[in-house]
């Protein structure tokens, strides 16, 4: 299976890339998560990227398309994929396009996650992440058993610094602008297929796991 996950910034990309990527046994490769660990690492790459995604703006292209490019060539990335928050707007997904072609890889499906946007600014705003396993957290959707605490490690839960109420007007209208095009791009290739992603976790991804089996 190689996949792309398409949906605003609350869609649940993040979340529903755990369980999927596990179903399929294929690695879930998130730009954010790779530009973050950087970001942490202190980088050159992390340095560029951190004013851009401080400010909820998006990464320049030919950085990211570098970073995803690289990834795909991995030993773990052969048998297949699943891309979170990659492709973000037109030039990226012809890059991925052309990069699929030239390496006779097929991509198999883009399944995309639509959510309102009340919905997605109270999903950013409670979201909590554990710092040492990944798994995500939201206060007033999906509460860890103890307040702060990761229930699988104990470790003390984090939020991410562009997860504050002015980033996320920008995050949203990035999207409108930049990935939304996407949806009508992928379309026109017939590989989308649209979930509602205002549904429970588990539905979402039974839907997802009874198209593509
Ligand atoms: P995410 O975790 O997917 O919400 O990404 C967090 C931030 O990383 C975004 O707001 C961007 O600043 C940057 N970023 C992640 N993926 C991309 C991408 N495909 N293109 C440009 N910027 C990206």
């Amino acid at each position: 299976m190689r996949a792309i996950l398409l949906g605003p910034p609350g869609a649940g990309k993040g979340t529903h890339a755990v369980g999927i990527s596990e179903h399929y046994n294929i690695p879930h490769i998130s730009t954010g998560d790779l530009f973050r660990e950087n970001v942490s690492q202190e980088t050159p790459l992390g340095l560029e990227a951190k004013s851009y995604m401080d400010k909820g703006e998006l990464v320049p292209d030919d950085l990211v398309i570098r970073l995803v490019q690289d990834r795909l060539t991995k030993p773990d990335a052969q048998e297949g994929f699943l891309l979170d928050g990659f492709p973000r707007t037109i030039p990226q997904a012809e890059a991925l396009w052309n990069f699929c072609e030239d390496n006779d890889i097929q991509l198999d499906a883009v399944i995309d996650l639509e959510a309102p946007y009340d919905l997605i600014e109270k999903r950013i705003v409670g979201r909590r992440s554990c710092p040492k396993c990944g798994k995500i957290y939201n206060i007033y959707f999906q509460p860890p058993k103890e307040d702060g605490i990761c229930d699988i490690d104990g470790a003390e839960l984090v939020q991410r610094n562009d997860d504050n109420e002015e980033t996320i007007r920008t995050r949203f209208n990035v999207y409108k602008e930049e990935t939304e095009p996407l949806i009508d791009y992928y379309k026109n290739k017939n590989i989308l297929e649209t979930f509602d992603s205002t549904k429970p976790i588990d539905e979402v991804q039974e839907a997802v796991y009874e198209r593509f089996s």
